[in-house]
């Protein structure tokens, strides 16, 4: 195991690393340049135990937290360059990257505004309530990362200052809503990374959960890349036992905890570290779910998706969600067509065994709800998309299969039109119950809030 006190690498440092000035200079500033648009932070851990710098630039878990120079189009590039070269003052500097930001379609306002619940007529801020049994929680200090995924559409909340974050301390408040709402039984605990907080931070909160009177809530569930990130928080950290013995006390009081662990590569169960982390998780009697993102570059290969699901029920997880990525920041080179995403989905599938099964993909995560993609068919001559709800705006929605043109080129669900000379899908006839159109709002007001990790 490498040094186990965590340090991190940002664009301040990031040239300092030995397995760095071994790159040549031009790819060296190509990231200053990609990581003055897009937030860049790795750690010891992930450059010591997972990088493999013998496949630099290639390897996959060098180009998910370090910036590629492919990230940006060749013209913000260089326009982002010219500034750099120049010697242009910090202002300037800032100013060149908050223009080219805001050219890369960033979480936009609405999405803050979206699904944010009121209680007694004031909103809820640090909460999200989209799905009845679900409620959000983006607690404060659990905004920020071990280490930036290069493709995190979160990466404006990384960039930007505090406004444009969900934040919320109010767990009186949630507690009440979660209250007056019988409907909920599950509380997702979200970022960011909510392990990134102390124990104690933690705790606060969800010993509030546990103490309050909500008979309705069930689960809780926490969202984190930390196992793929930092799995020193589970053995080494100076409250690491705190934290297992906080995991404890909620399935001690009969709550389920599920971990949402977000992994994109087998490479990060394959250590050491992750490995008595997630064995020392399931000893508290908490369940490990996994997810991650289908990415170019990153895990575009059947191959890689199938030893990752068979490598995690080896280690006791449950797979649970393949996504496809959402078009902001540099999708442009992460993105997959959902041809390519169905065929990559389905050849991996088709090679592990029922127990890893209870993966379901590829999704899309967008206004309306949880879209699957469930493959492509033919209808009378028609060649069609075949979809469905996991999660729906409206209930009623979910698990009603509908189909969509066939189109080689799209790659999220607004390039879709229905199928069948139809013009418009099931749900958009009773649309109007939603206040806003999604095809009319602007592009922006369609992305989600829901992270991958
Ligand atoms: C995915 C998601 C959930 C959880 O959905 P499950 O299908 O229960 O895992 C809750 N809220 C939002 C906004 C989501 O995107
Ligand atoms: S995908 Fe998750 S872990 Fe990665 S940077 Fe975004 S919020 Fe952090």
């Amino acid at each position: 195991m490498s040094n186990t006190k965590y340090k991190a690498y940002t664009l301040q440092n990031f040239r300092k690393l030995p397995q760095i000035q071994q790159i040549p200079e031009e790819q060296k500033f190509s990231m200053e340049v990609v990581g003055h648009v897009f937030p860049l932070k790795s750690n010891n851990y992930v450059v010591e135990e997972l990088i493999n710098w013998d496949n630099v630039p290639g390897d996959p878990i060098f180009v998910l937290t370090f910036p590629q120079k492919e990230m940006l189009n060749f013209y913000h590039f260089e326009k982002m360059a010219a500034v750099l070269r120049k010697g242009s003052n910090k202002q300037e500097i800032q100013n060149a990257s908050n223009k080219i930001r805001m050219e890369l379609n960033p979480h936009p306002a609405g999405q803050i505004e979206q699904n944010v619940p009121s209680l007694n007529g004031q909103k809820l801020k640090g909460v999200q309530h989209k799905y009845s049994e679900t409620v959000l929680f983006f607690p404060c200090q659990g905004q920020t990362c071990h280490a930036y995924c290069s493709f995190c559409f979160r990466w404006p909340q990384f960039v930007w200052s505090n406004d444009l974050k969900f934040a919320g301390k109010e767990t009186e408040q949630l507690i009440e809503y979660v209250h007056n709402h019988p409907e909920i039984t599950d509380i997702l605990i979200t970022g960011g990374d909510p392990l990134f907080m102390s124990t104690s931070n933690l705790a606060t909160y969800v010993r509030a959960l546990l103490n309050a009177d909500t008979h309705n809530l069930s689960t809780i569930r926490i969202g984190t890349k930390v196992l793929g990130y930092w799995p020193y928080r589970f053995l080494t950290d100076s409250d690491a036992d705190d934290l297992l013995a906080l995991f404890k006390e909620v399935t001690r009081a009969g709550k389920h905890l599920a971990i949402m662990a977000h992994f994109n590569h087998p490479r990060e169960l394959k250590t050491k570290a992750v490995k008595k982390a997630i064995s020392r998780i399931l000893e508290t009697g908490a369940q490990i779910r996994t997810q991650s993102p289908l990415l170019a570059n990153i895990n575009d290969d059947p191959k890689i998706w199938s030893e990752m699901w068979n490598e995690q029920v080896n280690l006791g997880c449950i797979p649970y969600y393949m996504f496809l990525v959402r078009d902001t920041g540099a999708q442009h080179y992460f993105g997959i067509s959902l041809v390519e995403a169905i065929d990559i989905y389905q050849k991996a599938y088709r090679n592990v065994s029922g127990l890893s099964r209870t993966v379901r993909g590829p999704i899309m995560s967008c206004t309306p709800g949880k879209v699957q993609i469930l493959g492509t068919s033919e209808v009378y001559g028609e060649k069609v998309f075949v979809l469905q709800f996991l999660q729906g705006r409206n209930p009623d929605w979910v698990r009603r299969p509908f189909f969509a043109k066939y189109d080689e080129k799209a790659m999220w669900f607004d390039d879709l039109k229905p199928a069948f000379g139809e013009s418009k899908f099931f749900f958009e006839k009773n649309i109007d119950d939603i206040k806003f159109s999604y095809r009319d709002s602007e592009k922006g007001l369609r992305k989600e809030t829901f992270a991958f990790s």
